[in-house]
């Protein structure tokens, strides 16, 4: 199956399968004022100069134990972009856009969360993707079956797929290809905007001055929390 998401991909369920078609507000966990990531906010420049850190020393020279994930700046770019994003609830991404993929995980995350067995979680809620052997996709597609247009949000919330949480800084961890602007997200204009400007501003400040590696370390580490938080 499939990838954390270098395509758009989104889909969705709630509480138990009846609850899906959605109910009140009670069963819905929502984005926003919700989403844990809010607890992760600091500021632009701050986030920057982690970034400008982390980018100092390739992660095989800092974490050099076999079994620690090796990133790529572009994967730290990622991070920081997470940390700076604020979603702002227009609904564009659940609404509209590519299929959703699943990995694995994500759909026995589906199905632990709806309460029924793997086997039926697929049947019911997944087809293959007709070009990617292996691949998943969610069968309901656009708009989002999970999506909850009332309360502008999912009712799947913690159990989205791995490309529902990566969104809008969609990509492959491992992979160095760059951050892409998704120009139908506000959200992720605004924080790719942001972090360039605060780059900038950073690197002039730091010229002349070398992180130890610890500072380096450390900076990494702060970022690498930042993916396990979403
Ligand atoms: S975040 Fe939820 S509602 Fe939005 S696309 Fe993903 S699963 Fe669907
Ligand atoms: S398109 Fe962006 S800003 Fe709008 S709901 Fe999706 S993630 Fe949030």
């Amino acid at each position: 199956m499939s990838i954390p998401g270098e395509d758009t991909a989104k889909d969705r369920e709630g509480k138990g399968e009846e609850n899906i078609e959605g109910k009140g507000e009670g069963d819905i966990e929502g984005r926003g004022e919700e989403d844990p990531r809010n607890d992760l906010k600091m500021n632009p420049k701050d986030v920057a100069l982690l970034l400008y850190r982390a980018m100092m020393l390739p992660d095989g020279e800092v974490f050099p134990q076999p079994d620690q994930p090796k990133y790529t700046s572009a994967d730290y770019t990622r991070m920081a972009c997470h940390i700076l994003f604020c979603c702002k609830r227009c609904g564009t991404c659940c609404t509209t856009g590519d299929p959703i993929r699943l990995r694995p995980e994500d759909a026995v995350q589906l199905a632990k969360h709806l309460k029924i067995p793997l086997r039926k979680a697929l049947k019911k809620y997944t087809v293959p993707d007709p070009k990617r052997a292996g691949v998943l996709n969610f069968k309901h597609i656009l708009p989002c079956k999970f999506y909850d247009k009332r309360a502008e949000g999912c009712k799947i919330y913690s159990a989205r797929p791995w490309s529902c949480r990566i969104f809008p800084f969609l990509g492959v961890y491992g992979s160095s290809r760059q951050v892409v602007v998704n120009p139908s997200c506000p959200g992720s204009v605004e924080t790719m905007t942001a972090l360039t400007e605060a780059m900038e501003e950073v690197r002039r400040e730091q010229q002349g001055y070398s992180p130890s590696r610890e500072e380096i370390r450390r900076s990494k580490e702060r970022l690498r929390s930042a993916l396990e938080s979403i």
